[in-house]
């Protein structure tokens, strides 16, 4: 099946022509509907033969809302199931400034990191940039169409981005294109466990996308024991790519530090991080684990959490507290898609 929200606009309209002998208007009104995540039988616009012929090739609405779970602080969980029956889900966050969806860039996720659910089975398939596009799209659809509803993006959803080069540039081409929803660059963030050849690059590649490196640990030793990752890139390294994606880019990196329990959040901790981050244009997110059941971890309390940001302050560097949003939801990386797999098992 080819799937429609892969194409951008001159792609699509080769695509239909060549295959459907489509003219080229009809071809943008298809993709104007697809931009609204509307599916063939809804194509209101569109002859029923062609709708027909389509639905048998190819797929409109590469993921498709099948649950919805909304949490007492107005986030909202989204499970979304792809054409071959895979499911990844997204979470919408409502702030002041508009709403951010988190968004998956993997089925699974091969990184292995000790306290993240979306990887205990491994990875089980990319997704493809229309894919991932589609599920901003099946979320934008839900406003009232009056302006955009989801306003920001962050790639924090189940998967390694950067492990999904190719899938994940080509996303960013067509969510940010005038075609086509135009999100800017710098609506969106990219997170990463730091692949550092493909931070590098994508430094290269002139976007201005916001870079957020998951650290929990300033530590080599440390971080081996919780992110694999580390054995391939060093925290030095991941923090040198950092420094270049700022001189290349400008935009500012954003250091993601998750507080396990008695394993990276003690006053020494901080020390380290603070020295490692000195004299870098850098801000750290602090957020306390959220557990998940199968990893036995906890997460540090209140007052520790408290402590570790006041440390990093009284050291000079920008830090701030992640509010924690949906817990009552199960709003940590990939703990719905785990428990909808098991309820389907059981
Ligand atoms: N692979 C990318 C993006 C997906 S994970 C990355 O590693 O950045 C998104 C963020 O959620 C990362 O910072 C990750 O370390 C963090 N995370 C995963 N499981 C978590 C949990 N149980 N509690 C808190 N943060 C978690």
């Amino acid at each position: 099946m080819t799937i429609l929200q892969d194409f951008t606009l001159p792609e699509l309209t080769e695509y239909l022509t060549a295959n459907y002998s489509v003219k080229p208007y009809v071809a943008k009104q298809i993709f104007g509907w697809l931009n609204k995540s509307v599916d063939f039988d809804g194509m209101t616009n569109i002859s029923k033969p062609l709708r027909q012929q389509l639905a048998e090739n190819a797929v409109a609405v590469a993921a498709r809302i099948v649950q919805t779970r909304v949490s007492v602080d107005g986030t909202q969980k989204f499970l979304f199931e792809l054409s071959d029956k895979n499911v990844v889900e997204g979470v919408l966050m409502k702030y002041k400034y508009g709403n951010t969806l988190c968004v998956s860039s993997q089925v699974g996720c091969r990184m292995g990191c000790k306290f993240c659910a979306s990887t205990l089975e491994g990875l089980v398939r990319n997704l493809t940039a229309g894919e991932i596009l589609s599920q901003v799209l099946s979320v934008n659809a839900l406003g009232d169409g009056s302006n955009r509803y989801v306003t920001n993006i962050v790639l924090m959803g189940s998967g390694e981005p950067l492990d999904n080069f190719d899938n994940v540039v080509k996303f960013l081409r067509l969510v940010t294109s005038k075609d086509g929803i135009n999100i800017s660059e710098r609506n969106i963030s990219l997170s990463t466990c730091g692949i550092v050849p493909k931070m590098r690059f994508l430094a290269d590649m002139g976007f201005s996308l916001n870079l957020t490196l998951s650290l929990h640990n300033a530590d080599n030793a440390e971080r081996q024991a919780i992110m694999p990752v580390t054995n391939a890139y060093s925290v030095e390294e991941a923090i040198s790519a950092c420094r270049y994606y700022f001189e290349k880019t400008g935009r500012r990196v954003i250091i993601e530090y998750t507080l396990i329990d008695h394993q990276n959040d003690t006053r020494a901790h901080a020390l380290k991080l603070a020295s490692l981050l000195r004299g870098m244009s850098a801000h750290v997110n602090v957020i306390a684990l959220n557990p998940v059941k199968e990893t036995g971890l906890k997460g540090t309390s209140e007052s520790n959490v408290k402590k570790f940001i006041q440390h990093l302050t009284d050291l000079g560097i920008s830090a701030t507290r992640r509010r924690t949003m949906g817990q009552d939801i199960e709003g940590a990386c990939g703990q719905l898609r785990r428990r909808y797999l098991n309820d389907k098992h059981d």
